[in-house]
């Protein structure tokens, strides 16, 4: 009966690493793979806290176990129009926020909202493979532009914006990129501000990983460089990501149709979901102390595999160190990690090969690592298994 199933969904790949979470839960293994934020830094008791505020104070209209709106619920659209608000970003209205589910479904909304089949996307390239998949279900005809350690290339973008590439979008992940772990320079924000305001595209600004800064200064928004960019956040690695609670914060003429398009996919995010962050992101003393405490947790970590790479591979492994974030974009010299990850596993360690994440056969030497899931001594095992099939 498959012939039932529309072109759209045949065309749809698998991502390979939603696959390979599979694999890794095969029990022993030690996982590299996924970017599963640390569970033992999940806020369980305030969040049970929030749990028994908003159940007890429910008032049955603005419940929690109600149905709510579809651009989410007032006060949560406010706290992330004043986090985002405010210096050189300008006053943010909390009518430009709408709340999505996970700011994977933001790039899906975005995704639709902006491309007809066959329109151009720029995309960074590497790239993070769940905006790649949401751009190809809408049909978008993806340009990969290169990327180094300092972000995508602006200048490369420049030239091909000159010799006539006309996108619809350019999509950035700004700070601790997935998969390589590299932050956008500054000069190369207000760049890319500059092109999409002259050649009239929208930047989509990905940014789960901004909280998680735990070298270096925080560096200004794309946004605070142009008018046409829109910026995504998420609750998933700064609260919990099983709480699917996202957002996009775009100018005021793309939010209704994000907002009709979100209203057939899923009425609107989980108003229990949506409470709950809003109680625990509204408690200032408690968020300050909880980000403090995890970008420590995550340099520590970092450090641990970095030191691990660094010490038992040696000049076998290079890569850049990330300021934060989740991962280590590690290059094996003559290393084809495709062909090394069934034999990885078989030794009880998994990760992802780089060619996940290139759309033209390339990065197949490299490796994202992630070192958010483990503690120090489970990231050096891993790599003492990596090691022993490399
Ligand atoms: N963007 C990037 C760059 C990501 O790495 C992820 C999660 N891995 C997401 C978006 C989606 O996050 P969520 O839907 O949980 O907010």
């Amino acid at each position: 009966m498959d012939h039932l199933l529309s072109r759209r969904v045949r065309a749809a790949r698998s991502s390979v690493i939603r696959d390979l979470l599979k694999v890794v839960e095969q029990p022993g293994m030690l996982s590299l793979a996924g970017g599963l934020p640390a569970p033992e830094s999940f806020p369980v008791a305030r969040m049970r806290e929030a749990a028994d505020r908003i159940l007890g104070a429910s008032d049955g209209l603005s419940s929690p176990l109600q149905y709510g709106p579809t651009e989410g619920v007032g006060p949560l659209r406010s706290w992330v129009a004043d986090q985002m608000g405010g210096g050189t970003a300008g006053v943010v209205q909390a009518d430009q926020v709408v709340i999505t589910t996970g700011s994977q479904q933001a790039l899906d909304l975005l995704a639709h909202a902006l491309c007809d089949p066959g329109d151009v996307a720029v995309v960074e390239h590497p790239a993070y493979l769940g905006a790649t998949q949401a751009l190809e279900a809408a049909g978008a005809a993806l340009e990969p532009v290169p990327a180094d350690a300092d972000g995508i290339r602006v200048d490369v973008l420049a030239q091909r914006l000159a010799q006539g590439l006309r996108p619809k979008l350019c999509y950035v992940a700004p700070n601790f990129q997935n998969p390589t772990g590299a932050t956008l320079a500054q000069d190369r924000r207000s760049a890319l501000g500059d092109l999409a305001d002259r050649y009239g595209f929208m930047v989509i600004e990905d940014d789960p990983y901004r909280e998680l800064r735990f070298r270096g200064h925080h560096l200004p928004a794309v946004r605070t460089f142009g008018a046409n960019v829109v910026t995504l956040g998420s609750t998933s690695k700064v609260l919990a990501p099983g709480l699917r609670v996202g957002w996009l914060v775009a100018p005021s003429w793309l939010v209704a149709p994000c907002v009709r398009l979100k209203q057939a996919r899923d009425l609107h995010t989980s108003s229990l979901s949506q409470w709950l962050a809003h109680d625990v992101l509204g408690d200032e003393r408690f968020l300050a102390g909880h980000r403090t405490a995890l970008a420590a947790l995550y340099a520590q970590r970092c450090d641990a595999l970095c030191g691990a790479l660094i010490d038992q591979l040696g000049d076998r492994v290079s890569f850049v160190a990330p300021d934060g974030g989740m991962f280590v974009w590690a290059a094996l010299a003559g290393v084809d990690t495709t062909d090394l990850l069934p034999r990885a596993a078989a030794n009880g360690v998994a990760f992802v090969p780089g060619g996940a994440f290139h759309l033209d056969g390339g990065g197949r030497d490299r490796a994202r690592l992630s070192f958010a899931t483990l503690g120090a001594e489970g990231l050096a095992e891993a790599v003492r298994r990596l090691v022993a099939v490399v």
